[in-house]
């Protein structure tokens, strides 16, 4: 146990320790991202110039870094936590990990429902999980909702990416708020029975299998279409916009999940910290920040890029995210109790 927590810390010492000798006079900010290095850093560049603060920044997966935050406690280094999908924000918050922050700021910028009623997590940018189809043997038409994914009529023509993905996790905890917890089992049931082919650990593996014809519809998060289309016009899978019509509750609208951040509960500086959470919910930063990997900002002042207008608006479901967090793990034993793998 001492040696994991040992080979854990010892990359950031070693970190502070080579910039020790190169020591800016400036204030400086540490980042914990499970965002990739190029996903961040042109954003963190700006605020540097804006403002002189210096950003440094550890990458590495959620999981990875909250147990470090936990091994670290009082001591760790980090700032600010920032991460992918409510499922890990919430799960950081239940570790005490984060700190409650005030701003009349970020609450003017991010809607009620992206951010911890807490207010130890923000949203900074909407992720779409929705329907995506075979242009050539799939008409729109016949494409509603989640719920109707489990009709017999995609039976050997669904791919799913694998239930141990958070965001898996994530849409079936709303499928629960949204249908009540038997209904969402047996959707989910048949999604299982109408799979064409054993569920794939990416995105865009399930993407690319519609295109390969190994099956006829999937769900992803869009920015991963957007990355694809744009590589290639040709590409022929469409997006889908999920949950939009009929009745209650099959038109809540598509789940959005967020990319976010929070302040940690071992930070030293929690105004200056503060103050990168608030301009990243800006209009400047904003723009930036969502296009960069191709999603939707939660500042309502701030467009989205060219590229995702032309799939058209859409209506999100507005159930506030946290739900998702505190149903995840009710979500795991449903997807494992209907054979979703
Ligand atoms: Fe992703």
């Amino acid at each position: 146990m001492k040696l994991r927590l040992l080979l854990i810390i010892t990359p950031l010492l070693s970190v502070a320790a080579c910039s020790r000798t190169e020591e800016p006079a400036g204030p400086q900010l540490v980042v914990y991202s499970s965002r990739i290095e190029q996903l961040i850093k042109p954003i963190f560049d700006t605020f540097s110039e804006e403002t002189g603060v210096e950003i440094r920044y550890v990458t590495d997966s959620a999981g990875p870094l909250l147990a470090r935050l936990q091994a670290e406690g009082e001591n760790s280094p980090a700032d600010i936590l920032l991460t992918v999908d409510v499922g890990n924000l919430w799960q950081a918050a239940q570790m005490d990990l984060l700190q409650p922050i005030e701003s009349e700021v970020l609450k003017a910028n991010v809607p009620t429902s992206l951010h911890d009623p807490e207010e130890r997590w923000f949203g900074l940018s909407i992720r779409a999980r929705t329907i995506v189809y075979s242009t050539e043997r799939v008409d729109p038409a016949e494409l509603s909702s989640y719920e109707q994914l489990a009709d017999p009529v995609w039976s050997g023509r669904l791919c799913l990416r694998t239930s141990k993905k958070v965001y898996n996790q994530s849409l079936v905890a709303t499928m629960m708020v949204a249908n009540g917890e038997e209904k969402a089992s047996q959707i989910v049931k048949s999604w299982v029975d109408n799979l064409a082919v054993p569920p794939f650990s990416s995105d865009n593996k399930v993407i690319e299998a519609i295109a390969a014809g190994q099956c006829d519809v999937g769900l992803v998060n869009t920015y991963y279409l957007a990355r694809m289309q744009k590589d290639n016009p040709e590409l022929p899978v469409e997006l889908f916009w999920a949950n939009q019509s009929g009745e209650a509750p099959l038109n809540r609208g598509v789940h959005v999940n967020i990319s976010g951040a929070g302040v940690t509960l071992a930070s030293k500086q929690p105004d200056l910290a503060k103050q990168l959470l608030e301009w990243l919910s800006g209009p400047e930063a904003q723009q930036a920040f969502a296009q960069l990997n191709q999603e939707f900002p939660v500042n309502p002042d701030t467009q989205p890029s060219e590229l995702l207008k032309h799939w058209g608006p859409f209506k999100g479901d507005d159930v506030p995210v946290v739900e998702a967090g505190r149903l995840q793990a009710e979500a795991i034993r449903l997807m494992d109790r209907a054979g979703y793998r």
